[in-house]
């Protein structure tokens, strides 16, 4: 029965798609898989039942044999692969060695090496040719009073409101790939974010102007000193608030509001715009969705995924209250000295 149990153990351990090699407590070979033997150019005729320490010097197996990877899995180079070797130490009910786990990552590697040279191709060959144009267009405006025709500057004022619209898309898109990829940094200093939110409702205070609404805003006192990604957490208010313009009608009222509730900031942007159908909450952030309420309004359904993962990797959480024609609450909690914080409920 147990001699069954066994067989089948290694007939399965055969199909699977890493290399697997078992080790007695003495260090001796005692299971090599197919894949194993694929990775490590190895006849398993040739070192089963060898010791490790008498396997020829400089070998694949014997250098993958050698490495500690017990706590931390070690990458190891063979004949231009990238090999992921894992340990797993066996005891307990298992006969006492050591299980090593091999994995061919060159894949995922030069994947990843691809989307670090794509998202840098793209940085420079879209954004650094808009940077330029929009240099010249403010150097246009501060030539504007004596050398031209004062009509144009609305003209080159309209162009640069353009092109600042489209860098931010750029940075959308370019973000939602890093994210994908890993990529995306947040790099957290001390940060004074009262200065910070009510930088953003100054904005956000122009915009619903500009747009007919009204605007209001109430920013608690004695938020301590918090560790952020100043340009992270401003991108995620200046999105929310955005969106709260965006989707409230002319004569509608947006509001900013922060407290500190059980060791976290909680900030909420509500607003009594179109709201958003409860049957399409669970996917408002996933990428590239918009509700369809949205249709008509300009946007590329990437800022609140974006959001998201910038206040997740803070260790906060962000949610939505909404209500289809009657309006939308978003609640950003920050921790202020814990690692993480989350809703309640
Ligand atoms: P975008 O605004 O570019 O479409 P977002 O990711 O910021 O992308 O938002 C995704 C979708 O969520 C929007 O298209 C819209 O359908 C919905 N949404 C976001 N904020 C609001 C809001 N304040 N009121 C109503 N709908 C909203």
């Amino acid at each position: 029965m147990q001699e069954e149990r066994d067989n089948l153990a290694a007939r399965l351990l055969e199909e699977v798609d890493c290399g697997a090699v078992y080790l007695d407590a003495g260090g001796t070979v005692l299971f090599v898989n197919r894949r194993a033997e694929e990775i490590l150019h190895v006849e398993r005729g040739k070192v089963l039942g060898k010791r490790v320490d008498m396997l020829p010097l400089r070998t694949p197996i014997y250098r993958v044999l050698s490495e500690n990877a017990q706590d931390e899995p070690v990458e190891v180079s063979i004949d231009g692969a990238v090999i992921q070797v894992r340990s797993i130490p066996l005891g307990g009910a298992a006969p006492a060695g050591e299980l090593y786990q091999l994995r061919d990552i060159s894949h995922d590697k030069r994947e990843k090496r691809q989307r670090e040279e794509f998202v840098a191709m793209m940085t420079h060959d879209l954004k650094s040719p808009l940077t330029v144009i929009m240099g010249y267009m403010q150097a246009l405006m501060g030539e504007m009073p004596s050398k031209m025709d004062p009509s144009l500057h609305l003209f080159v004022k309209e162009m640069e409101k353009s092109a600042v619209k489209m860098l931010s898309m750029i940075d959308d898109v370019l973000d939602a790939y890093r994210l994908e990829a890993g990529l995306l940094q947040i790099d957290r200093q001390p940060c004074d974010a009262r200065a910070l939110l009510e930088g953003c409702c100054r904005d956000g205070e122009q915009e619903a102007a500009v747009h007919g609404s009204y605007f209001l805003s109430d920013i608690c006192d004695g938020i301590p000193t918090l560790e952020l990604d100043e340009k992270q957490i401003t991108r995620v208010f200046a999105n929310l608030i955005a969106n709260a313009v965006k989707f409230t009608p002319r004569r509608g009222t947006i509001s900013v509001t922060s407290v500190i509730e059980d060791s976290c900031l909680l900030v909420r942007v509500s607003d009594t715009g179109i709201g958003i159908p409860e049957s399409e909450l669970p996917r408002i952030f996933n990428k590239y969705f918009r509700a369809s309420g949205a249709q008509g309004f300009k946007g590329t359904g990437l800022g609140l995924t974006i959001s998201k993962a910038i206040v997740e990797a803070h260790g906060g959480s962000i949610r939505v209250e909404s209500s289809a024609g009657k309006g939308s609450c978003f609640s950003v909690l920050l921790p202020l000295h814990e690692e993480r914080c989350s809703f309640k409920s």
